[in-house]
């Protein structure tokens, strides 16, 4: 089986376990994933993660031309501006997931530290995450300020919308957006309990041993 078939299978797979999760919704979130050859799989723009068909899957040339499937997501600029900006980066996943966007919309998040440190995990795969303004769905000055970021973040909220995540594959991206997700659930839950977050030394020590990007 060629690269290309075999990410494709991947990627609707992952996006139906997303979708039987209750990560997303109708038609919202996308996925894409990088080629060995340098071209790109994307979700197709108005179908459903649950119900994705392989052959309807956006497959880009690495100059960036359709070579097969359907229109892709108009929220491409978001993916590009990952691949554009952080090195090693073979998958962005974006979702509308509840909680991460429950997270988005609260008065006092920290729009440099969106969630508090609480587990290993999150901070693991996570690092910091950035939360970014309200854009209109599909405006390109979504990619613009992800590209801003420099490719310091590998994670980051959209206010009133929702995550995305890059990953170096598929499987690392979904891992992290699951992380995310799990995160936001756990600092929504314990949010009135007054929870105790991770030290400083105990952040940093994970960084250290994990070469995490902080
Ligand atoms: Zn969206």
């Amino acid at each position: 089986m060629s690269d290309a078939s075999h990410k494709k299978e991947q990627l609707c797979l992952w996006a139906k376990s997303m979708f039987d999760r209750g990560l997303t919704c109708g038609s919202s979130g996308n996925i894409s994933v990088r080629l060995d050859d340098g071209g790109l799989l994307v979700t197709p723009t108005g179908k459903s993660m649950g119900f994705l068909d392989p052959a309807e899957i956006s497959h880009f040339s690495e100059a960036g031309t359709l070579l097969s499937g359907l229109a892709p997501t108009k929220e491409m600029p978001l993916h590009s501006a990952f691949y554009e900006t952080r090195t090693g980066t073979g998958a962005v996943v974006h979702l509308h997931s509840t909680h991460s966007v429950a997270m988005s919309i609260l008065p006092d998040t920290d729009p440099n530290d969106a969630l508090p440190p609480l587990t290993a995990y999150g901070v693991m795969k996570l690092g910091r995450v950035k939360l970014l303004p309200f854009f209109m769905p599909g405006d390109p000055e979504m990619g613009a300020a992800i590209r801003g970021l420099a490719g310091k973040r590998n994670a980051v909220l959209l206010a009133h919308h929702g995550p995305v995540v890059a990953g170096k594959d598929l499987e690392a991206a979904v891992f992290a957006m699951e992380e995310l997700e799990e995160s936001a659930k756990l600092a929504l839950l314990t949010r009135s309990l007054c929870p105790t977050s991770l030290s400083m030394l105990q952040i940093e020590a994970l960084v250290k041993r994990f070469n995490i990007d902080k």
